[in-house]
């Protein structure tokens, strides 16, 4: 039996960020608060819980100094945090910032914004705080109908396209494929792909792994989109599991495989990778 684990499974850069930045802060600070997950992993959450980090979903049941997650929040937290004398520690990725710029920027100039992204991922609902009213996000292919009717009752003449860090690369392509055979020529179209690498990497890296291999294993949280992502590519490919930790694989199942491949979202901890592949290496 033959173990294959992804280079790039586990933390990105972002999310190693966060995460230490907190850590570090719990050193210096007894009460420390966090606007939302800080990251989208559960076992990471459960460790910052036990150093002490409080999570909150509003900014009011905050006080003295409070996270800002690694995926952003929306424009008027800042506000309001100067408002309560909160301080804010901003851990926010530097490429979500770069989007929030970008679309900030766009929206000045006039551009209608078409964001392709999860309505309710909060890094969607963080970067629309930036766009201004003429925003439209879309979720799949099929929504982009919809959002070029949107543009045109606007009556505006320029449209940026941008994206997700965690989108998926492929049903990205599929709809920047169907705005531009749609939308109008003489409509100025301006396409940022702004999908991160991290993202990006462990998408190709997933497609490898799953064609060489009997199975797969997809480690992260359940509510992670990078990682649900890495799920929805390699099940096209082989038999894919996902799971949050050790605990949820049935090991006995998987000695039918002779060749098992790993892999795991931006948000999961080397610890939670590391107690699994221990386990299936100790049973051959
Ligand atoms: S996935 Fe990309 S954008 Fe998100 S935290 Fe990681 S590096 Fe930043």
């Amino acid at each position: 039996m033959e173990l294959l684990i992804g280079k790039t499974a586990g933390f990105c850069f972002g999310v190693e960020r966060a995460v230490e930045g907190a850590t570090s802060e719990l050193k210096k600070e007894k009460e420390i608060f966090c606007l939302g997950e800080i990251v989208h992993n559960k076992e990471v959450i459960k460790d910052l819980k036990k150093q002490g980090l409080k999570f909150i979903s509003d900014l009011n049941d905050g006080k003295n100094k409070v996270i800002i997650r690694a995926h952003g929040v929306e424009k008027n937290i800042y506000e309001k945090a100067k408002e309560k004398g909160i301080e804010l520690i901003d851990l926010t990725c530097p490429k979500v910032l770069k989007i929030h710029k970008i679309v900030q920027e766009y929206a000045q100039k006039g551009f209608y914004i078409f964001l392709i992204g999860k309505k309710e991922h909060p890094e969607t609902v963080g970067t629309v705080s930036y766009c201004g009213e003429n925003v439209y996000i879309i979720e799949d292919s099929e929504t982009v109908d919809d959002a070029i009717e949107s543009f045109n009752n606007k009556k505006s003449d320029k449209v940026l396209v941008i994206c997700q860090t965690t989108f998926s690369l492929s049903e990205y392509q599929k709809i920047i494929k169907s705005i531009v055979s749609k939308i109008d020529n003489h409509i100025e179209v301006e396409i940022k792909n702004t999908i991160c690498s991290a993202t990006k990497l462990r998408q190709e890296e997933t497609t490898e792994l799953a064609s060489k291999v009997d199975a797969m294993i997809i480690i992260g949280g359940k509510n992670s989109s990078n990682t649900n992502k890495l799920y929805e590519i390699s099940k096209k490919i082989t038999e894919t599991f996902i799971v949050e930790n050790k605990q949820e694989i049935n090991f006995q199942q998987m000695k039918k495989y002779k060749k098992i491949g790993i892999m795991a979202g931006a948000s999961t901890p080397k610890k939670s990778i590391e107690e699994i592949v221990e386990i299936l290496q100790s049973m051959w």
